[in-house]
């Protein structure tokens, strides 16, 4: 999982004469119709090589061969965006499976270049869930479709609600009382361990789940702003596996996702009404995609349209031409219009949105952007 300190760590390496390659690619399957990232990778590879110092590229090419041959046999564990950071003189190698697509690009430095991975974890905030019973706690992380442990809690001394042995003596009444302080404590443990996950860094949301009791006491524990955080709960066992808790929880941060991208559709429509930098449609926005001046392009899953695009100066166009506006270049059809406006605006350094299913934005044409200005 992405994390912040080892982030840290890896920006620290530094060699001098030693040279890092960091390999950003976009293997989304969306905008990726056909495998296409490898074509972009030998292209970016190629450049790479010809602009490059000879005694730079001497000393990497190990590096680069390591990386093709990574890319072209480990396809099936692609996600959307994959990173690999590799330096054979640092014997450092390293590799990143994102949720999310990033730009295309290759560095080569003297330390590795993550400012892009800083960018993710500043902008898709992580997830809390917590597994709680009457007396064990679990705290996990989720962020971009990842499961990690964070902390166990056992509280040991924390009686059963059935009386045994020196018990009789106690009456019902103080027994059950007596039980109830220990849950509390145990509780008390568990929250806290709660709120110093909650502190870390980018952690938005939260989603509870564990046995009735315990849950719906906890609940009763918590301050207004820990409350708010929470987004959902779930029944599963203390000893569920990651696997099982994640596969629970999914449908609750989908639910969610749903929501949020629901309340971002009906904001671009309401912003496309008051002419307030948004555009809807695909000629709209092709126009702003043009100009550069997309921040956020949101498009419908599924979304296909074919167009033109220039074989000269790369510009796409629904409309039927033979010569390119602006360069005079030769048009040519393209059949993913969609992809290579997701391509060309993820280059642009705009995020991209692919929305699940919205009937609203279907109805207004499947694609729109938010606008820099
Ligand atoms: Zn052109």
């Amino acid at each position: 999982m992405l994390s912040r300190e080892e982030l840290k760590e890896i920006a620290k390496m530094y060699g001098e004469d030693v040279f890092f390659v960091s390999l950003y690619l976009n293997v989304c399957p969306v905008i990726n119709v056909k495998s296409d990232y490898a074509i972009h990778l030998k292209n970016m590879l190629k450049q790479t090589s010809e602009k490059l110092d000879k005694n730079i590229l001497k000393k990497i090419n190990g590096d680069l061969a390591r990386i093709e041959s990574y890319i072209l046999t480990n396809k099936r564990l692609f996600k959307n965006g994959l990173v690999l950071i590799s330096s054979q003189e640092k014997n450092f190698w390293k590799e990143f499976h994102l949720a999310i697509p990033v730009k295309n690009e290759i560095i080569v430095d003297n330390t590795p270049y993550i400012k892009p991975l800083l960018d993710i974890l500043d902008n898709y905030q992580r997830n809390a869930l917590l597994l709680v019973g009457r007396d064990s706690g679990r705290l996990f992380m989720i962020h971009l479709g990842e499961i990690e442990e964070y902390a166990e809690i056992r509280t040991n001394d924390v009686p059963g609600r059935h009386k045994k042995g020196g018990w009789f003596a106690l009456s019902e009444k103080s027994y059950e009382r007596h039980i109830d302080y220990h849950v509390d404590l145990h509780l008390k443990d568990v929250l806290k361990k709660l709120e110093e996950l909650l502190s870390l860094e980018y952690v938005g949301r939260l989603v509870i789940g564990g046995s009735e009791e315990a849950v719906t006491k906890l609940k009763s524990m918590l301050s207004y702003a820990i409350a708010e955080k929470i987004i959902g709960t779930f029944h599963a066992e203390m000893s569920a596996n990651s696997k099982e808790i994640l596969e629970k929880v999914e449908p609750i941060l989908h639910a969610f996702e749903k929501k949020k991208e629901d309340e971002t559709i009906d904001e671009l429509i309401a912003r496309v009404m008051k002419n307030e930098n948004a555009v809807i449609g695909i000629d709209d926005v092709l126009n702003a995609l043009q100009e550069g001046r997309i921040m956020k392009l949101v498009v419908q899953k599924d979304y296909k349209q074919h167009g033109f695009s220039c074989k000269k100066c790369g510009y796409l166009t629904s409309q039927e031409l033979s010569i390119c506006p602006y360069c005079k270049g030769e048009m040519q059809k393209a059949n993913y219009l969609i992809d290579f406006i997701a391509q060309k605006a993820v280059e642009q350094g705009a995020l991209v949105e692919v929305v699940s299913e919205n009937k609203k934005l279907q109805k207004s044409g499947n694609i729109g952007a938010f606008l820099r200005f």
